[in-house]
């Protein structure tokens, strides 16, 4: 990657979260698959802002971006195929808030699974997708994945627990889906809907009691 992009990136995130050499990007070149694909360059943003500035370089050089929690996935996902800007959550790491009243937290994408599941379990409140990966895989990880684990079955997955998601899309410009509301929804969901993913589980219920 030529040298005015990468100060172009350092000017963002800091010139400490910025990283082109090989050695430092090793474990970016893979996650929990057997494919690996080297980046030319890594970005540790701490913020939407920052993000959203990484996203407009990437946009006005046509460079491909991959977005990366902790890299655990099994799909593949979190490897940069086409080389280019890996995004790394580490730092967007903050559980903004916990609403215990509401039953809702606002959290930032890297936040690792089982940080949130640990602290709504002090305030007596149960966060069920827990993939076996949940010590280690970060919330927006899973949100991409749909992760689910074995609470899925009783609870749900990923999906049956996000209400809304702010969303940088791809020429920088920053959407939000869905709403802090538990129930219906005003306008399009584009957030998965809470209501279809009951029924969904509902059928799955039928369908076993069906099968005794
Ligand atoms: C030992 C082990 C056990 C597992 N068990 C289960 C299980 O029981 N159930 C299950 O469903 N899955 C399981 N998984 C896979 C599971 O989907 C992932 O572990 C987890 O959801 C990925 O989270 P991550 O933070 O590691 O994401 P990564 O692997 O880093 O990324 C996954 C995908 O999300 C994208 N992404 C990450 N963060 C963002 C972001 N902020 N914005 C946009 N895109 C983003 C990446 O580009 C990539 O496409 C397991 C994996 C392992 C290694």
């Amino acid at each position: 990657m030529n040298a005015s992009i990468l100060n172009e990136l350092r000017n963002i995130v800091g010139k400490d979260y910025v990283m082109s050499e090989k050695e430092d990007m090793i474990i970016y070149a893979s996650d929990a698959t057997m494919f690996d694909h080297w980046p030319d360059a890594v970005v540790q943003p701490a913020s939407r802002d920052e993000v959203v500035g990484i996203v407009k370089v990437a946009a006005k050089n046509n460079i491909p971006l991959t977005g990366r929690g902790a890299g655990t996935c099994l799909s593949g996902g979190a490897i940069p195929l086409k080389g280019g800007i890996v995004v790394d959550m580490a730092r967007m790491d903050r559980i903004r808030k916990i609403d215990a009243a509401n039953k809702i937290a606002i959290v930032e994408p890297g936040v690792i699974t089982f940080e949130l599941a640990s602290q709504a379990a002090k305030l007596g409140l149960l966060y069920p997708p827990d993939p076996s990966s949940w010590k280690e895989s970060t919330l927006g990880g899973n949100v991409a994945e749909c992760a689910g684990g074995p609470k899925g079955v009783k609870y749900g997955i990923t999906r049956n627990f996000v209400l809304g998601l702010e969303v940088v899309l791809p020429d920088g410009s920053v959407i939000e889906t869905g709403n802090a509301v538990d129930g219906e929804m005003c306008g399009p969901d584009w957030t998965a809907s809470k209501k279809d993913n009951t029924g969904y589980l509902r059928e799955f219920g039928r369908c076993c009691e069906y099968s005794k």
